[in-house]
């Protein structure tokens, strides 16, 4: 098969949907690889490494997205990007078709195959795909936080993880899933004092079995919620319930009762947050502060870090890009049901109930 690498043109998105490592094993599997110039530079990957993996550059986006029959990226392609992409060509990438109405016609109209990361789901209805990101943000989560806990940046001027003689400071985390264990473990790593809370008691047993003497458990409930939020120095908001809003479990009047310079981190902003005071920032103005807490809500934490990010998703994109490289996408949906489960778009008609619903299309 044919398959293109552009380069991310969305704003600060220095990610790139394929790295030399990947490339290589899609070039060792038989198929051609065609990546545009500069698209790994970002993330620190030059167009000679591409070469030497296997891959043949290309000056514009144009060209790629001429000649490939699959195009791997990272984001959903812009409004420029629309008018490139051909009939039947196997898009392979981040879409959110349901956050944005004029992408999912303009992907109808293209009559382009949409294969979307965020819904390639296992039979247990984790999301492969979602997992590296979380586990980006998850992990730094608690880099951000310990660096706005610092006085200059207006936070309580404490050290995460104290000195001898002097406590540690103390890490909240809401949510034990993919970001709220990696931030754990990261403030645990750092020398913390952290407590986790769940919902789901089965999760706070294996938290407990796995996490460090540092981490404690609690279960999740208002109650206690309140009463932690007053002697707690870094909170991480890391709750999901699939499929809906993030439930607010920090209500503007807790913030009174916080210590002026508690530093907040709402990583589940994305779905709206779990901090009612949450609000999107970008890495350009990632805080504010109410009451004198400090509120850091950027919604793509991982765009940050895309060395590390980039080959996160690459590692776990690569196996089904190959599965779709040497088998067409039609074969390698009837063999996999959680690649089938990916397709949002397929020539012209949408598939996925989720995003039919949505925009009340034909499904
Ligand atoms: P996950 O499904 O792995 O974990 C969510 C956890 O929240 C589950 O263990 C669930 O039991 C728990 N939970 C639900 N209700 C709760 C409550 N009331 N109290 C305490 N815990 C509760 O999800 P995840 O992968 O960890 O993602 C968490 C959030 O982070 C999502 O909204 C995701 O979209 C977001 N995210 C944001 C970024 C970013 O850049 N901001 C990056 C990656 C993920």
């Amino acid at each position: 098969m044919i398959i293109g690498v552009p380069k991310e043109i969305k704003n600060n998105e220095n990610r790139v949907g394929a790295t030399p490592a990947g490339v290589n094993e899609l070039v060792r599997n038989g198929h051609t690889v065609y990546v545009q110039a500069t698209a790994g530079e970002g993330s620190g990957f030059a167009d000679e490494d591409y070469v030497r993996a296997g891959a043949t550059i290309l000056p514009s986006i144009e060209e790629v997205y001429g000649i490939a029959e699959m195009i791997i990226k990272v984001k959903e392609p812009i409004e420029s990007e629309y008018n490139l992409i051909k009939e039947d060509q196997l898009l392979f990438t981040y879409f959110h078709f349901a956050s944005y109405e004029p992408l999912t016609h303009a992907m109808i109209e293209r009559k382009a195959v949409c294969l979307a990361y965020e819904t390639v789901e296992r039979p247990d209805r984790s999301l492969p795909l979602l997992v590296p990101m979380s586990e980006v943000a998850g992990r730094m989560s608690i880099q951000e936080g310990a660096k706005y806990l610092e006085k200059p940046l207006k936070g309580r001027g404490i050290l995460l993880g104290g000195v001898p003689g002097v406590q540690p400071a103390k890490v909240l985390v809401l949510g034990g899933g993919v970001v709220g264990t990696n931030a754990a473990k990261m403030a645990a790593g750092m020398g913390a004092d952290v407590t986790i809370l769940d919902t789901n008691l089965a999760r706070l047993r294996y938290l407990d079995d796995v996490l460090p003497a540092n981490v404690k458990t609690q279960m999740s409930n208002g109650y206690v919620i309140r009463e932690l939020v007053q002697t707690h120095d870094l909170i991480i908001g890391a709750v999901l319930i699939p499929g809906a809003k993030a439930p607010h479990l920090i209500t503007r009047d807790m913030l009174a009762t916080m210590k002026p310079g508690t530093v907040l981190v709402d990583v589940a902003v994305d779905q709206g947050g779990c901090i009612e005071t949450c609000k999107p920032t970008t890495h350009e103005n990632p805080t504010y502060i109410i009451d004198d807490v400090v509120h850091y809500c950027v919604a793509n934490m991982p765009g940050a870090v895309p060395y590390t990010s980039t080959q996160a998703l690459t590692n776990a994109t690569l196996p089904y890009a190959v599965q779709l490289a040497n088998k067409g996408w039609k074969q390698a949906c009837a063999d996999s049901n959680e690649l089938k489960l990916g397709l949002n778009v397929v020539n012209g008609k949408v598939v996925y109930k989720g995003v039919a619903e949505a925009f009340n299309l034909d499904y």
